[in-house]
């Protein structure tokens, strides 16, 4: 028990993941344990394993191991890579950085692209570097879809052109860990080689589900790669998964919670799911401006739909206002993460979220400020009140 008062309502998780768990999504997952190697497990698996392939737009196979995305991280690159190969990584933030610390340890030799972490992936850059590499020694390009530690996105189908425009062979790997079901996301049509995931951001789970999605030519480059890999060999989970089954206890009751957040996205619609993001990311960005503070990001078209960095004014710590919050109004704000620390906090609005926790969410930041005595304008609630009202009116209505 921590040693503070009990406080009344619902805590708002607003970090950038792990996100809420929806009430439905909860209920599914309270089932008693199966037989994992019974025909009711092989039902699960079987509806499970081909319906998460219309989430990453994909006919190919979506591996799934109970693990956090990091996991995800290390299959794709175990799986298709050998010790000492070339690839390209993208500087975008703390989670590019990790990523890129990861393939080190693994004896990759990375040409990590630095930025000012205040912008996404730039498909020039990557062009530029593949065309220099003309006995095409790089294995892979590598990059983060949404980087959670900044608030900026990069553009796959951009970089896949990039490709495409310098004739490269080189596989493309994109980390959509916190954009999965929240921005939209084409593995097949993109030309994405292995997309990989978790289950705590978009699609509504707890933590402890990680997801490879595997291009053709990612599982023909698998035949080859020399990298160590046992657990995350790909090959026992493919022959596994043809019968709905895993090679090993797979992790049963996040699969029932799967099945369902599957199921709620689409009674949504994929695309109501990606324009809802895109709405909530306007009306915390209009609060921001209203706030007269700086978003992190600094172009817009590399905007975040799911999480929104907010910089402190000068001699302002930003864990110090987060605490404010937390204890005052019982809300969680994402954490400047590595050289963010203390200059940022993060909004984060994915996963199941509506107009109403949005707006709360600010309020709760807008109040925060002023308790916190952290300089700002009055007026950023207000803005983000005006844009989702204005958004929410029928055109008949608008149009008068
Ligand atoms: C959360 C996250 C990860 C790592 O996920 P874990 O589940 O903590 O291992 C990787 N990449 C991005 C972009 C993330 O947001």
């Amino acid at each position: 028990m921590s040693n503070q008062p009990r406080q009344a309502g619902r805590h708002f998780l607003q970090i950038p993941g792990p996100t809420p768990v929806p009430e439905r999504v909860m209920n599914a997952m309270s089932q008693q344990i199966l037989d994992h190697r019974g025909p009711q497990f092989q039902a699960l698996g079987k509806r499970v394993l081909s319906s998460v392939k219309s989430i990453f737009k994909t006919t190919g196979h979506v591996i799934i191991f109970p693990a956090s995305g990091t996991g995800a991280w290390e299959a794709a690159l175990v799986n298709t890579l050998s010790p000492g190969d070339k690839i390209v990584m993208v500087e975008t933030g703390q989670f590019g950085t990790l990523w890129k610390v990861m393939a080190e340890r693994m004896g990759l030799q990375v040409d990590f692209i630095p930025t000012d972490w205040r912008i996404g992936g730039d498909a020039n850059v990557i062009e530029q570097r593949l065309r220099q590499d003309t006995a095409h020694e790089i294995k892979a390009v590598c990059i983060v879809h949404n980087e959670t530690a900044t608030g900026c996105r990069t553009w796959p189908d951009e970089i896949r052109k990039a490709m495409n425009a310098a004739s490269h062979p080189a596989l493309l790997m994109v980390d959509t860990v916190s954009s999965l079901a929240s921005m939209d996301l084409r593995h097949d049509e993109w030309g994405i080689d292995v997309t990989i995931s978790g289950s705590q951001k978009g699609l509504m789970l707890p933590p402890g589900l990680s997801f490879t999605a595997v291009s053709e030519k990612a599982l023909a480059a698998s035949k080859s790669a020399t990298l160590p890999r046992a657990f995350w060999n790909w090959d026992d989970m493919i022959a596994n998964n043809a019968s709905g089954f895993f090679p090993y206890t797979p992790a049963t009751g996040l699969l029932y919670g799967l099945d369902e957040a599957i199921k709620m996205l689409h009674e949504e619609g994929l695309d109501n799911v990606f324009a809802r993001h895109e709405r909530h990311a306007e009306a915390v960005r209009r609060a921001v401006r209203g706030w007269g503070l700086e978003i992190l990001c600094r172009d817009p078209k590399y905007y975040s739909p799911v999480v929104t960095s907010v910089m402190m004014p000068e001699g302002h710590n930003a864990d110090t206002f987060r605490k404010i919050v937390l204890e005052t109004f019982n809300m969680s704000l994402g954490t400047g993460l590595n050289k963010l620390a203390g200059k940022v906090f993060r909004i984060g609005h994915l996963g199941d979220t509506n107009d109403l926790t949005i707006m709360g969410a600010l309020t709760g930041v807008e109040m925060g400020l002023d308790v916190a005595g952290v300089p700002h304008k009055k007026g950023g609630v207000a803005a983000a009140m005006d844009y989702l009202a204005s958004v929410a009116k029928p055109a008949a209505v608008k149009a008068a």
